[in-house]
């Protein structure tokens, strides 16, 4: 049986063939801890995560001190938020983040709210980008952090990165980013961006599950997380807990690659989500979600106006792999907080589909999809 044409990029990527061979070796031949410092085996791995953690570094214009590395982007959330939270609460209890974030966001900061801490929750508007002037009206004396994605998860809105970090920077609040979509697929300077902490993962750009990293600025202003994880005091004592170098190395090897073809490889991406777009976009009653432009280039989410979502996945499931519009959490499905923002029903947030094109998809993968998606549509019209 032929396998669905994989179009969930946004959930996870393949590890690309280039950094599966640079990691081998760091499960072979070159196991070592990078902290035993007294063998061959320890200095093999703590140069590859050196040179790595260069690399990472040099490809958001940070430097190699700045990177604390993470289980991946989760944790990378959970460090800035918690450790911010815990570091400069005298400072105040007041944090900003938006409506549309990940879970991995909103989950710890409604943790903080347990705590004690006041959360402001910024809508966004009905294409899914946030009012950078509500957001600065928004920011208070006793504000110590504002935390705002770079791109969607869902519907891949880019939010004004950049106009957000000055609005930061001129009122001396703390800004992260969750970068983990942004991250190789748009370009992200941290210093002209004025960002002070960004959570990167490495499985969106072709690397491997369970390795990530948050960027923490060291200068103007010196940022310090309270650790999250106690141990062995790594990661200059903000991450306990050996490193894993094989995943490392993978990381910074997708991420080279990612920034070495961002230019070609999101040019060709775009042209397929347009092409898709301009299919799609002949049925009756489709609605585009997030911003038209404003966007990552591999994503297209869209809702159909009066269908059964669940008909609908059930019908694209043998030929496509998407996702559709209900965050499924392990005990019950709700449709997405994302969409809902947007101001969608909950009928019409899951009668939704994301489209997460990459690296690996060809323009006659899309033509079958195209074709498929109309198709289903159109029956399940019908049956209406
Ligand atoms: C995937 C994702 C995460 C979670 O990253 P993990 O590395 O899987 O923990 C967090 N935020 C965004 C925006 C994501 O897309």
């Amino acid at each position: 049986m032929q396998r669905p044409i994989y179009l969930d990029c946004h959930a996870t990527t393949p590890v690309d063939e280039r950094v599966l061979e640079a990691m081998l070796p760091y499960f072979r031949e070159s196991f070592g801890n990078p902290a035993s410092v007294g063998h061959l085996y320890g200095w093999e791995a703590e140069s590859a995560v050196k040179l790595a953690r260069e690399a990472i570094a040099l490809a958001i214009n940070a430097t190699p001190e700045e990177i604390v590395f993470t289980s991946g982007a989760t944790e990378a959330n959970n460090l800035a938020l918690k450790g911010v939270a815990e570091a400069y609460h005298q400072k105040g209890r007041h944090i900003i983040t938006v409506q549309t974030e990940h879970s991995a966001v909103l989950d710890p900061c409604a943790y903080l709210e347990s705590l004690g801490f006041e959360i402001t929750y910024l809508p966004v508007q009905s294409d899914g980008l946030i009012d950078i002037q509500k957001l600065e009206q928004t920011i208070r004396p006793d504000t110590i952090l504002v935390s705002v994605m770079a791109a969607n998860n869902e519907i891949g809105v880019l939010q004004p990165i950049a106009a957000i970090g000055q609005i930061c920077h001129d009122h001396q609040v703390l800004f992260h980013t969750d970068a983990a979509q942004a991250i190789g697929k748009v370009p992200i300077d941290v210093m002209t961006m004025q960002i002070d902490l960004m959570s990167l993962t490495a499985h969106k750009i072709y690397g491997a599950k369970g390795i990530g990293a948050l960027y923490v600025r060291r200068r103007q202003p010196r940022v310090t997380p309270a650790p999250q994880l106690h141990g062995g005091g790594h990661e200059r004592g903000m991450r306990s807990g050996t490193l894993y170098t094989p995943q490392i190395v993978g990381f910074a090897k997708a991420l080279e690659i990612a920034i070495a073809s961002q230019i070609e490889e999101q040019q060709k991406t775009l042209a397929l989500r347009q092409y898709l777009w301009e299919r799609l976009s002949n049925l009756d009653r489709i609605i585009l979600n997030g911003n038209s432009t404003q966007r990552l280039a591999g994503n297209l989410n869209v809702s159909f106006v009066d269908i059964s979502g669940q008909a609908l996945m059930l019908a694209l499931q043998p030929i496509v792999a998407v996702s559709s519009g209900s965050a499924c959490s392990s005990a019950k499905t709700a449709p997405s907080h994302v969409l809902k923002a947007l101001g969608h029903s909950d009928e019409l947030a899951y009668a939704s589909i994301r489209f997460g094109i990459g690296r690996f998809n060809t323009l006659d993968e899309i033509e079958i999809v195209a074709n498929h998606v109309i198709t289903s549509v159109r029956s399940l019209t019908h049956q209406k």
